[in-house]
């Protein structure tokens, strides 16, 4: 058997880093086993859709350093890989199980179905199709058709039945069939639903694990009534349970900080680092290691190693990792890799740079902000060291004292000696040598983190140095 894995996002908004999660297990998944990893573009709830969606969503995958074998831009066997392209294919399904009395169709008026579920909400009854038109005759059927009468059609669910599958991951799940609702397969516009359209794909695409997130553990049974009806053999079900938020309170969700794959990418963490956090995520090797390349993951990924309790997204943790993966390129790959983030700055400069901040960085994002004020104007605020220690009086003291130094210096790029100067000069006005560069770092920088402030001064001109520590003065 090739093992065959998809991933089937709906283009109905920005793709979650969870999506990610979910794509990258199904990839190792086919690929440990030279099987295919399908991209399928599931784009029936047309009035969800969000224009430019699809191609966001793929090309976020890329940048993400995963591919896949088969999809909507590169084709395949079984394409299209566009269900809103596949129409037809739904059409002959449908016809299919009508012929077998498998489904049926409903000519409720949306007002009738509004009434029905108000009434059901007000006796606290499950929101289900009360099957009014399950046992329409063949004649008042045909007469609806012959006028046109608007239908949609049903999934027929047998009456208290439970359906008992086994999860890959979960071991055997059990639904009753009176929890599950005589679904929609086709609406009045012909579409299918997500339910019909994407199990007759997994089925024509030959997919055999359909790993997704937890979810959509309530809709498997009515992929499997599908699949009966049809009479095909059942791929393999295996359900990711989703993340926590870090306060370990409820699902991570967009109130509560970044959830977009795309966010975290903008905010300078590198794909292979973002990868390897996912890669653990919801799994382990049953080893101490944590460091693993996308293909050393690919060779030892199971699916019995997956947990089922939900992971939380520890945020220190990505950061740590993404420090660690920026440590461990080389300086001129680091600096392809910032210069995005700070495009004014020029090579030479941030080669020269690397010493001080590379062993610093946790992203790229917040290391081009650290070193922002090398290559823009800053606003230096006073209140970012001011205190009972620190007094407008004091600072001004050691600001004054700093642009003696810095005017005598023949080269701010003589590093120790303007470091001893600065020693000197803390010594014999008794200040803390921490009161006096945090007072200098925010004169320069206009910030509290940086780099190293004395090494930093060697990258800005005499004059610039001088005029920020004036304005900063000015401003006691
Ligand atoms: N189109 C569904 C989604 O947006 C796919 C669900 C599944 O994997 O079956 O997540």
């Amino acid at each position: 058997m090739t093992v065959r894995t998809r991933m089937a996002p709906s283009p109905t908004g920005e793709y979650h880093i969870g999506h990610i999660r979910t794509l990258l297990y199904n990839y190792a998944l086919a690929r440990q086993q030279n099987g295919q990893f399908i991209i399928r573009i599931e784009d029936t709830d047309q009035k969800r859709l969000v224009p430019g969606a699809t191609e966001a969503i793929l090309q976020v995958i890329k940048d993400y350093g995963l591919s896949w074998d088969e999809g909507p831009d590169i084709g395949g066997p079984y394409q299209p890989y566009i269900q809103t392209d596949r129409l037809p294919i739904y059409q002959r399904h449908i016809q299919e199980l009508l012929a077998k009395e498998k489904v049926y169709y409903c000519f409720c008026t949306p007002d009738r179905l509004a009434k029905m579920h108000q009434d059901q909400k007000a006796q606290k009854q499950l929101p289900k199709y009360d099957r009014h038109c399950l046992h329409l005759n063949p004649q008042e059927i045909q007469t609806n058709l012959d006028n046109n009468v608007p239908y949609v059609i049903r999934l027929k669910v047998p009456d208290n039945e439970d359906i008992i599958f086994t999860d890959a991951i979960r071991g055997t799940i059990k639904i009753n069939t009176t929890e599950i609702d005589d679904q929609v397969l086709i609406k009045s516009d012909g579409i299918p639903t997500y339910h019909f359209a994407a199990a007759v794909d997994d089925h024509l695409m030959n997919i055999t694990h359909i790993l997704r997130g937890d979810e959509w553990i309530s809709s498997t049974p009515k992929a499997i009534l599908i699949y009966r009806y049809f009479g095909w053999e059942l791929p393999v079900f295996a359900h990711l349970p989703v993340f926590l938020d870090p306060s370990g309170q409820g699902k991570m969700s967009k109130r509560k900080g970044t959830v977009s794959a795309r966010s975290f990418l903008d905010d300078g963490y590198l794909p292979e680092a973002l990868l390897n956090f996912l890669m653990l995520l919801g799994w382990n090797p049953g080893t101490n290691q944590e460091i693993f390349s996308l293909e050393e993951f690919v060779k030892i990924f199971s699916l019995e190693h997956v947990h089922k309790k939900q992971p939380i997204f520890d945020r220190a943790k990505l950061d740590y990792l993404n420090g660690l993966y920026l440590r461990q390129l080389s300086d001129n790959e680091y600096i392809s890799r910032l210069q995005p983030f700070i495009p004014q700055a020029d090579t030479q400069t941030l080669k020269a740079l690397c010493p001080l901040i590379k062993e610093r960085s946790s992203t790229l994002k917040s290391t081009a902000q650290m070193i922002a004020f090398l290559f823009t104007d800053i606003q230096a605020d006073p209140k970012l060291f001011l205190s009972d220690k620190i007094t407008p009086p004091i600072a001004k003291a050691m600001v004054q004292a700093m642009v003696t130094i810095m005017k005598q210096i023949s080269d701010p790029k003589d590093t120790a000696k303007l470091q001893s100067q600065c020693l000197d000069s803390i010594k014999n006005n008794n200040w803390k040598t921490g009161d006096f560069f945090m007072v200098l770092r925010v004169a320069i920088t206009g910030s509290r983190f940086t780099p190293p402030i004395i090494e930093s001064l060697a990258f800005l001109s005499k004059e610039k140095i001088i005029a920020r520590l004036q304005a900063l003065e000015a401003n006691l």
